[in-house]
């Protein structure tokens, strides 16, 4: 059932190539859900933010990254579920795969649905507010889908909006933004894109599943792809 969720996450990437995660590590148990955002110098730069729910990520890319200013919405295009073994992925995807880019753990912690309703409710809904306890991100959200466009957009948008609450910075925008160090590691995006710096602690893999520092084999025997299970 988990699998299956992460089919189109599959399809999208060949792990011979990538050093993202297949979705097969051991992942800690919880009692509190855990959500990530990565900042990924793709062909432009987002933050992807991340909500564990139901064993999976939903995700969403932030196209300028969150807003502080509840003035300020942010789009947030909705992307395929994720592992929860990407939420301590840092590292580079290389030019020419799905994604090709830098990615920097940038913010994590944990997050809970905010009123009465269950989290899937209100996102089948379009309208999950929630409340974020993280480094750089904390309080009221909301996540707020956007009606789709008369040319039948593919994309599923969404806006990601401050609630107005001690940790809002009216005309701040960008304030949490300015911070290029890791959450995990402490490296700038530089450091990760060098391949140089520490390795991020892990929050969402158990010790034994932690990888050694990623080296992909190119050789074709050496790895066969594994297929989705269904
Ligand atoms: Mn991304």
């Amino acid at each position: 059932m988990k699998a299956k969720g992460l089919a189109r996450y599959r399809a999208k990437r060949d792990f011979s190539r990538t050093p993202e995660p297949s979705g097969q590590r051991k992942v800690s148990v919880a009692t509190r859900l855990r959500f990530v955002i990565q900042r990924h110098a793709a062909r432009r730069l987002h933050y992807d933010l991340r909500l564990e729910l139901g064993g999976v990520f939903k995700s969403w890319a932030v196209t300028k990254g969150p807003s502080l200013d509840p003035k300020v919405k942010r789009l947030a295009v909705e992307v395929e579920d994720h592992p929860l073994d990407y939420g301590d992925f840092e590292g580079t995807i290389p030019k020419g795969e799905y994604g090709g880019g830098t990615v920097q753990l940038w913010d994590r912690g944990y997050w809970e649905p905010d009123g009465s309703r269950s989290a899937e409710a209100m996102l089948g809904k379009g309208d999950l507010t929630f409340r974020l306890y993280g480094a750089h991100l904390k309080g009221g959200w909301v996540l707020a889908r956007m009606r789709s466009d008369r040319y039948h957009s593919k994309r599923v948008n969404w806006l990601l909006i401050k609630r107005r609450d001690e940790f809002a910075q009216e005309d701040e925008a960008d304030a949490a933004l300015g911070d290029d160090r890791s959450v995990a590691s402490g490296r700038s995006m530089a450091q990760i894109a060098a391949g140089t710096g520490r390795r991020a602690r892990p929050f969402m893999l158990k010790r034994a599943a932690i990888p050694r520092p990623a080296r992909i084999d190119k050789s074709p025997r050496s790895r066969s792809r594994r297929a989705p299970h269904g």
